[in-house]
């Protein structure tokens, strides 16, 4: 039987898929998605929110993807924040910018964002099959034959944009690597992104779904690797929020080197030492009667009070006059420095994947395999990730606008 052949196959329906199959806007040309719906990651997006953008400078964004920044470049200047969300806007879906820059749509919904785009792409002349799960690429002279459920297509492209492996359950199951490795590219180790930590210490489990801004710094074998400050997230397991996942892949080079990692969390950053010490005698004085647990909430949320106190082995019900100075000292000390142990950074539970095709072997002005023409590799297949913030949307976006405005141009 005589196989189809289309220009273009786009191999994956999320946010990189989504944004070439509307700026490649070519009847000959298809999206084949696994699941049932386009985007299914975009929804758990920003916490159902959907960060979908940084509204920072291009200059910031090249200090967003760790040492990968300037390699996005030409993407983003093809394609940036400003561009995005414009068209979003332009489609009826209104955007705000809060703090850090991140972009989120008026609705807080990610849904909002989704079945804006697909309405975008349903307007444009790319086709989409829903269901199609790709399970082989190969290449014969120039075609590509892919192969979904029992069925095969031939295309003179195919657009990788498949995603990493992180939340498998939203289709992103390493697939597209696989059909890389498959056609030449080499092999890279698994390796997550923006993850949360694990902490030994047992009794931070009772302070779950507690959030605070820390000042942190994080030393292994006793050598400070990373101060940061940031908005930290307790979690059933240890720590999450946006400064711990940014840093998760430093903490993890040093726990896979065996070292001892500790964090120390300074939970009052906002005041010194001396400072702290001071105002602390001067309110235990003026405000003698007052209830010690109360007083606290001055510094830390309400559900956290009992828990700090518990853990100083200090009576929550005690009056500030009865306070001992030994006491004061010691939550003095505590506010200003909490020592937790880290054991482990739950790569199951990390927000991208940072492994994936190798830069080298993609060229950045296009997105072209330089190991195999007329393949394309986009969106969060690619090496290397960005921080929080919406970087990572913003990557996929833009590295699929790229990709299909190489292969519209050439034709
Ligand atoms: C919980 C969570 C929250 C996040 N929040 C944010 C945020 O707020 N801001 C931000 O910028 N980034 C965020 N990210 C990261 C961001 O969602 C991803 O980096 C982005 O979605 C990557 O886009 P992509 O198109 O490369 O991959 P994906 O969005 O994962 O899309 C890949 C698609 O390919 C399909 N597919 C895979 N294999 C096959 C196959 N064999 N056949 C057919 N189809 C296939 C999948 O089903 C999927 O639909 C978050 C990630 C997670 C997990």
């Amino acid at each position: 039987m005589k196989l189809k052949v289309y220009n273009t196959a786009i191999i994956g329906g999320g946010a990189s898929g989504i944004l070439a199959g509307i700026y490649l806007n070519d009847k000959k040309s298809i999206i084949l998605e696994k699941n049932e719906i386009l985007g299914k990651k975009i929804l758990i997006t920003g916490g159902g929110r959907c960060n979908l953008t940084n509204n920072s400078t291009l200059n910031e964004y090249t200090k967003s993807y760790y040492n990968s920044g300037n390699y996005y470049r030409s993407a983003f200047n093809l394609f940036f924040n400003k561009d995005i969300i414009k068209l979003l806007e332009d489609n009826g879906c209104k955007t705000k910018v809060e703090d850090d820059n991140r972009v989120f749509p008026v609705t807080d919904s990610s849904k909002t964002v989704l079945d804006t785009l697909i309405k975008i792409l349903d307007k444009s002349n790319t086709q989409y099959k829903l269901n199609c799960n790709v399970t082989s690429i190969t290449k014969e002279e120039n075609l590509f034959i892919i192969q979904y459920n029992s069925k095969k297509i031939k295309a003179k492209n195919v657009i990788l944009a498949t995603g990493g492996n992180s939340y498998p359950e939203t289709g992103s199951t390493g697939d597209g690597k696989n059909f890389a490795v498959s056609l030449g590219h080499s092999k890279t180790k698994n390796m997550g992104g923006l993850s949360p930590i694990k902490i030994e210490e047992q009794w931070i489990k009772k302070l779950q779904g507690i959030t605070l801004d820390v000042s942190l710094e994080f030393k292994a074998n006793k050598k400070s690797i990373v101060k940061d400050s940031g908005s930290i997230i307790f979690t059933h397991k240890g720590l999450s929020g946006f400064v711990i996942m940014n840093n998760s892949m430093t903490i993890e080079k040093h726990l896979r080197k065996n070292q001892e990692v500790k964090v120390n969390m300074d939970l009052v950053p906002e005041y010194n030492y001396e400072t702290l010490d001071k105002i602390l005698q001067e309110d235990f004085k003026q405000h003698s009667n007052q209830g010690l647990k109360r007083y606290l909430h001055k510094y830390l949320p309400k559900n956290m009070v009992v828990i700090f106190l518990e853990q100083l082995n200090i009576n929550p019900e005690t009056i500030l006059n009865q306070v001992t100075k030994k006491e004061r000292v010691k939550i003095r000390d505590s506010l200003k420095r909490i020592t937790l142990t880290v054991t482990d950074v739950l790569e199951n539970e990390s927000r991208v994947t940072n492994s994936g095709i190798k830069r080298k072997e993609i060229d950045p002005n296009s997105f072209e395999s330089k190991v195999v023409p007329n393949l394309y590799i986009i969106g969060e297949l690619i090496e290397g990730c960005g921080i929080c913030g919406g970087y990572n949307l913003q990557k996929a976006f833009s590295t699929g606008v790229l990709a299909a405005t190489t292969i519209r141009e050439a034709k």
